[in-house]
């Protein structure tokens, strides 16, 4: 529930009523706005003597959060959520663009695509070291060593380093590493994996699971927000239907409703949400004019050649090509796109 303190409540009142809402077992998140602070009381609800807390000192009222997913709620924060790393700015306007190959492969492969995609206009890198394959045969990452190729890569452009983290134990070794920790949507309900990233101090890439309700996903962000990580960003890659033309159907209307749920910025990728490259492009204009806060695109120097993924890599060319478009929607509805 929510907990609306007074405007004139002295800090002392806040501290007091910190110190009810930990004797009834609920963990107290503070949020201090110009005017007043808020109190965020998390945890089991149904226990006994919540009613003393609308009696507390300085307390002006106290409001159920009627979602499920607490923190990730708007009704507790109905101001966006920017989530900055690195050269990476998402959120409230800024429509942040995460570009590069689905795996680290080589050097020469993600530095010259951290040099082209950052040309083209990307804020972010994308490409997998672990990466978590449907078949146990198929290239499995590059691990550390792809992790110091991003770091390389960083190094020769300034761009924020997004990369898949696929076990817990990993979590130190990927935050050393990368300004941003996605998970994969394979992943999204590992509670153990989504405790560790909320302690890891970077920001993080929630992919929704391919069979995952909206709640659900939302309920595994909030896992990361209760660990104590406020810099998530949600991302809709497409959803498992009966369709087969496409590889996931991708449902854009997730990014108008989720906004409409949640204070976290929401990111789009088109490339696993449509595994096609020809579909890319449009998808990605899409998802810009339904109001997404980001776009996270596989782009590789030689998608025949890559080892993942390359039927929906956009070439080095195809994703210049496909920028100025998104910018122009972008800035249709008074946004701005990319860097
Ligand atoms: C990826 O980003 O390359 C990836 C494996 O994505 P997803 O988890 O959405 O399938
Ligand atoms: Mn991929």
């Amino acid at each position: 529930m929510i907990i609306v303190m007074k405007t004139n409540a002295t800090q002392e009142d806040i501290d007091q009523m910190i110190k009810n809402v930990q004797s009834l077992g609920l963990k107290p998140n503070v949020i201090r706005g110009t005017e007043r602070t808020v109190i965020a009381a998390v945890g089991e609800e149904r226990v006994a003597g919540i009613g003393s807390l609308e009696s507390g000192p300085g307390v002006d009222e106290v409001l159920p959060i009627v979602a499920p997913y607490k923190l990730a709620s708007r009704e507790l924060s109905p101001k966006d959520t920017v989530v900055s790393a690195g050269s990476l700015t998402v959120g409230n306007g800024l429509i942040g663009v995460i570009a590069g190959p689905c795996s680290v492969e080589s050097e020469e492969q993600i530095v010259s695509s951290a040099r082209a995609v950052k040309a083209a206009g990307a804020t972010a890198l994308r490409g997998g070291a672990f990466k978590p394959r449907t078949s146990p045969y198929s290239f499995q990452g590059l691990k550390e060593e792809g992790l110091r190729l991003l770091a390389k890569a960083r190094e020769e452009t300034g761009l924020a380093v997004v990369t898949e983290v696929v076990s817990p134990d990993d979590v130190p070794l990927v935050a050393e590493y990368a300004e941003v920790l996605q998970i994969g949507a394979r992943n999204m309900q590992n509670y153990r994996l989504l405790e560790a990233v909320g302690g890891c101090g970077r920001a993080v890439l929630l992919k929704r699971g391919p069979s995952a309700t909206i709640d659900e996903w939302l309920l595994a962000a909030e896992y990361i927000l209760d660990a104590g990580n406020p810099d998530v960003m949600l991302c809709e890659r497409g959803v498992r239907t009966f369709e087969t033309h496409t590889r996931f159907t991708l449902p854009l209307a997730t990014v108008p409703y989720v906004q409409q749920r949640t204070h976290l910025p929401v990111v789009v990728d088109p490339s696993h949400g449509t595994g096609h490259t020809s579909l890319v492009p449009a998808m990605s204009r899409a998802a810009v004019a339904a109001g997404a806060d980001g776009l996270i695109v596989e782009v590789h120097p030689n998608p025949d050649k890559a080892m993942s993924d390359g039927y929906q890599s956009l070439t080095f060319e195809q994703f210049a090509q496909m920028m100025p478009d998104c910018r122009r929607t972008a800035e249709s509805l008074d946004r701005r796109l990319g860097c």
